[in-house]
């Protein structure tokens, strides 16, 4: 099995340390002022197998992983996979465009929610004060600190051969 994967990016804003944030390819949500537009195509962009994404995660010296997209709980089968493959070391949060109730009614996309630490689950809303203003939380586990995300406003400039990206909850506030 393999994810399509839009473009991943070591982190300290996603979540708690340092962090490989991995933006997944497709989204079919299509929340208004989508921060991410990007990521809505369904095609393939980089379709890595996840026994080979597993082995790049565990050599990375992070402490978790983030999953962001796109939407990741439209590709629910392969990431259970991945997070069941990579060692339980590394912790995880899941940022999902789905709501809890509509995650709570699939059963691959509750094994997912399961499996990470902790899950911001609902739309973006474009009149939010930050963009999870309104997300819901889930957590599974005490290994992810929630006070991070009330807390810190941080925004990463990421310098690559293909441009420069912005990553992180910016200040409205
Ligand atoms: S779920 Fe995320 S990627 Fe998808 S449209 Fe909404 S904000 Fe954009």
């Amino acid at each position: 099995m393999e994810i399509n994967v839009h473009h991943m990016e070591l982190s300290c804003v996603n979540g708690p340390g340092l962090r490989l944030t991995l933006w997944v390819q497709g989204c079919a949500l299509n929340c208004k002022g989508c921060f991410n537009p990007g990521t809505h195509a369904g095609e393939a962009k980089t379709l890595m197998p996840i026994d080979e994404l597993a082995q790049k995660i565990n050599a990375l010296g992070v402490v978790g992983v983030t999953l962001s997209g796109g939407e990741p709980l439209d590709q629910a089968p392969a990431l259970e996979q991945l997070i069941h493959a990579v060692n339980g070391e590394k912790n995880w949060i899941l940022y999902t465009g789905y709501t809890p109730k509509e995650i709570f009614q699939n059963e691959a996309m509750i094994r997912v929610v399961k499996a990470v630490d902790l899950t911001l689950a609902g739309r973006y809303r474009q009149n939010a004060k930050h963009p999870y203003q309104y997300k819901q939380i889930i957590k599974t586990s005490e290994r992810v600190d929630v006070d991070f995300f009330r807390t810190r406003r941080v925004v990463e400039f990421v310098v690559s051969n293909s441009g420069v990206t912005k990553t992180g909850l910016p200040v409205y506030i």
